[in-house]
């Protein structure tokens, strides 16, 4: 990749499709920064819940979130999510954060202040693979290249539900499908930034593919538009 080029990949999709994973292993493959957009709704509902504030109080969520300066640490690999300059990515995975994370991302002067955060990122990152669910739709609709990446609810609980069992956990693939289905329905059901498939996204069903296919596919359609873009 020519290293004096900028470029913005986005990757959106549901829950549990594997795009975190899949959006950083690309940006090392490719040499570029990786956003991870979800953990910065998450921390939002991390605050909420550990200061204890009403996630309706819009005013109060939106004013301690801003006071707690989300960034990202991006000396460490993956870029660790800092609030009051302490990371909480320990924090912004377990299951009461994700019970409540698409509530908190519903709303609407929450999201206007992550997306501001975000495009300032690009500024600052001008070489990004960022991962959400309104990256290529609202965030970046310029982006160089836009994928949606989706596969089939029960195939995503069940990979969810091995990732939660490898780490420890005690947890039923049916629970983790009605999880899924729920944030699924809240995230693609809001009036502000709801999960769309851009219309002029790449679409990859990973049902049927392991993450280094996966991996491979996106490696070849950006490597490709990036000679396009570079013969004008
Ligand atoms: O991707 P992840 O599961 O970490 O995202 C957590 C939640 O954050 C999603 O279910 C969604 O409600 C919200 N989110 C969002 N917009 C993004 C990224 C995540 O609304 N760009």
């Amino acid at each position: 990749m020519p290293q004096d080029q900028s470029i913005i990949i986005t990757i959106d999709g549901p829950a549990g499709t594997g795009k975190s994973t899949i959006a950083r292993l690309l940006a090392h493959r490719l040499g570029l920064d990786f956003l991870d957009t979800g953990a910065m709704y998450r921390a939002a509902a991390a605050i909420c819940i550990d200061h204890q504030i009403d996630p309706d109080d819009v005013e109060k969520l939106c004013e301690v979130v801003a006071d707690a300066d989300l960034h990202f640490d991006w000396q460490t690999d993956p870029p660790a999510m800092l609030a009051w300059l302490k990371p909480i990515d320990s924090r912004i995975r377990d299951a009461d954060v994700t019970a409540l994370v698409s509530r908190i991302a519903a709303i609407g002067k929450l999201r206007e202040h992550m997306v501001r955060k975000q495009r300032i990122i690009a500024a600052q990152h001008p070489r990004l693979v960022a991962e959400g669910r309104d990256q290529g739709s609202i965030v970046f609709p310029d982006a160089d290249v836009k994928f949606y990446l989706d596969a089939s609810p029960r195939i995503r609980a069940h990979r969810r539900a091995e990732q939660l069992r490898a780490e420890g956990a005690a947890v039923e693939d049916e629970r983790i499908l009605e999880e899924i289905i729920r944030r699924d329905t809240m995230d693609a059901s809001r009036q502000d930034g709801p999960l769309i498939c851009p219309d002029d996204a790449i679409v990859i069903d990973s049902s049927n593919l392991e993450i280094p296919e996966v991996i491979a596919a996106m490696e070849t359609v950006v490597r490709e538009r990036v000679q396009a873009l570079r013969m004008g």
